[in-house]
C-alpha cells in the first residue's frame, strides 16, 4: 500500500542547486511515488520544473510554484492557492537551506541576516500559514530539514548556518508542543554528510578538506562516517516519508538524525 495515498504535500525547496538529486527533489519524488499529490515550491523556477518533470515522467502527480520563502506575503498566496485547489495540506516539508562562510567576526552582518531569514524565518513563514489549515483539517505533519551541524561543529566556519539550524530545531520542538493537542506533528531531520549537488558547490567545503578535487573530498567524507559512506538524498527522503506518513502518528517534537552514526563518533580514518 502507498504510504501517502490521498495526502496533499507541499515541498518547499523542491528544486536542487545544481543538476542531480538534492534532498528536496528526492523527497518530492518519494512523496509522489507513495501516492501524495505534491506541490513543489522553490525560488528557482527551472530547478523546480525539473523536479516536476521527473515526477511526471513516472506518470505521477505534481505541480510547481515559484516561491521565495523570505517573502511572507508570497508564502501566504502560495498556501491559499494550494488550499483553493486541493482543499487541504497534510504534509509541509521545509527543505530550504543556504550556507555562507564566516565566523561571527568576519561574516558580513547583512549576510548573517540573510541566512537567518532564509533558513529560519522561511520555515516560520510556511508553518505560520499552513498550521491553521492543518488544525482545521484535524492535523498534519510538518518536517523541517535541519542539519547535524545544528548540534556540533561541522568543520567549516559557517556561524550563521549553524545558528539558524539550531534555532530551527528548537522552534520545531516548541511548535510541536503548542500544536500537539490539534494533532499537528512537527519534527526535524538532521542529515549528516549527504552527497548532494549542494555539497559539491557550497563555498568553502572542498577547501576545508584541503582538496580541490571533488572526488577526493567525497572519499574523505565516506571514510569519516561509521557506516563507511556518505548518505544519499534518498536516505533523507525516506526519513521524511516515515515522518510524513501515519506510521509516525505518535511522533512529534523529535530531531531525527540521519547520518550513518556520525553523530555518535567519527570513524577512524
Ligand atoms: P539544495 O541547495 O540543492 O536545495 C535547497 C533548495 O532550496 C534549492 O533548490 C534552492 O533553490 C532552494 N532555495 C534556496 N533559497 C530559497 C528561498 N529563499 N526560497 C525558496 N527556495 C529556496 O541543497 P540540498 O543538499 O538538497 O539540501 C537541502 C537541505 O538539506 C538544506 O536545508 C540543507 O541545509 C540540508 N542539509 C544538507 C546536507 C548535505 O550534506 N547536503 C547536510 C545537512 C543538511
Amino acid at each position: 500500500m502507498q504510504e501517502l495515498a490521498g495526502k496533499v504535500a507541499l515541498v518547499v525547496g523542491a528544486g536542487s542547486i545544481a543538476s542531480g538529486i538534492g534532498n528536496g527533489r528526492a523527497t518530492a519524488i518519494t512523496f509522489a511515488r507513495e501516492g501524495a499529490t505534491v506541490i513543489c515550491a522553490d525560488i528557482d523556477e527551472k530547478a523546480v520544473d525539473e523536479t516536476a518533470r521527473m515526477i511526471h515522467d513516472e506518470g505521477l502527480r505534481a505541480s510547481t510554484v515559484q516561491l521565495d520563502v523570505t517573502d511572507f506575503e508570497a508564502v501566504g498566496r502560495t498556501v491559499s492557492g494550494v488550499i483553493a485547489e486541493h482543499g487541504r495540506i497534510d504534509v509541509l516539508h521545509n527543505n530550504v537551506g543556504i550556507n555562507s562562510l564566516g565566523s561571527v567576526v568576519d561574516i558580513d552582518l547583512d549576510e548573517f541576516d540573510r541566512v537567518m531569514r532564509v533558513n529560519l524565518n522561511g520555515a516560520v513563514h510556511t508553518m505560520r500559514e499552513v498550521i491553521p489549515h492543518m488544525v482545521g483539517n484535524g492535523g498534519g505533519s510538518i518536517i523541517n530539514i535541519s542539519s547535524l551541524a545544528s548540534l556540533q561543529w561541522g568543520g567549516v566556519s559557517y556561524a550563521a548556518y549553524y545558528a539558524s539550524k539550531a534555532a530551527l530545531n528548537h522552534i520545531t520542538r516548541t511548535t510541536a508542543i503548542e500544536f500537539a493537542p490539534q494533532q499537528v506533528r512537527v519534527n526535524s531531520i538532521l542529515p549528516g554528510l549527504i552527497k548532494t549537488p549542494m555539497a559539491a558547490n557550497v563555498p568553502g567545503l572542498a577547501e576545508s578538506y584541503s582538496s580541490q578535487d571533488i572526488e577526493e573530498m567525497w572519499r574523505t567524507r565516506d571514510r569519516m562516517v561509521p557506516m563507511g559512506r556518505m548518505g544519499e538524498a534518498w536516505d533523507v527522503a525516506n526519513a521524511a516519508l516515515y515522518l510524513a506518513s501515519d506510521r509516525a502518528k505518535y511522533i512529534t517534537g523529535i530531531d531525527l538524525v540521519v547520518d550513518g552514526g556520525l553523530n555518535v563518533g567519527r570513524a577512524a580514518v
